[in-house]
């Protein structure tokens, strides 16, 4: 049996992200290297078309993905994954994407052509010394810090435990000094140990 006729049978001659039964033809989805049906799915020219990116994005056609990402095809959660990530910018896509579980290998494929870097930028918290801090560290003040409103000084030498990170800012954290909670700039602490 030829690949697009196991095809035919698995998607009962349906878009198997929309479900339309017009105009199917085989997509791979990419990085197909194998050509197997597992790396392949039955699509139609509308979803086609969208996929790459002839045609803009018809945002409410892909709430057909509600319904396909719940397929049993791999293949099918990847590209739900592609296109929820790239939709993820509408609530309901990215509740979607919340829900869509895929393991870890999975998560590499779906990966694989780069869909969600842009959106993933993260912002990245260095101290003193070019250490990436992550949330939980513990560091040292490298100098006395005046903090303002709170009328005091964190004196260098202070470790502060358990740092958070302040998303949007790369310039700053946030820790527990003296029992009250400061935003204190990267550039002046280290990490510990
Ligand atoms: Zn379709």
């Amino acid at each position: 049996m030829s690949t697009e006729t196991e095809l035919q049978t698995r998607c009962e001659s349906k878009c198997e992200l929309c479900a339309a039964t017009e105009s199917l033809s085989v997509y791979e989805v990419p990085p197909a290297s194998k050509g197997s049906i597992d790396e392949c799915i039955m699509i139609c020219s509308t979803c086609q078309q969208q996929i790459d990116g002839v045609e803009e994005l018809e945002v409410n056609h892909w709430r057909c993905l509600n319904d396909s990402m719940w397929s049993q095809v791999l293949a099918v959660q990847i590209m739900a994954w592609r296109m929820l990530t790239r939709l993820s910018t509408e609530g309901w896509a990215q509740d979607l994407l919340d829900m869509l579980y895929l393991d870890d290998d999975a998560l590499v494929w779906a990966k694989a052509t780069g869909e969600g870097e842009s959106a993933e930028d993260e912002v990245k918290h260095i101290d003193s010394n070019g250490a990436v801090l992550i949330a939980g560290d513990t560091v040292t003040l490298i100098k006395d810090l005046n903090v303002k409103g709170a009328g005091f000084t964190a004196k260098r030498g202070t470790a502060v435990r358990g740092i958070s990170l302040v998303a949007d800012n790369a310039d700053h954290i946030e820790g527990k000094v003296s029992g009250q909670q400061i935003v204190i700039l990267t550039k002046f602490v280290k990490k510990a140990g």
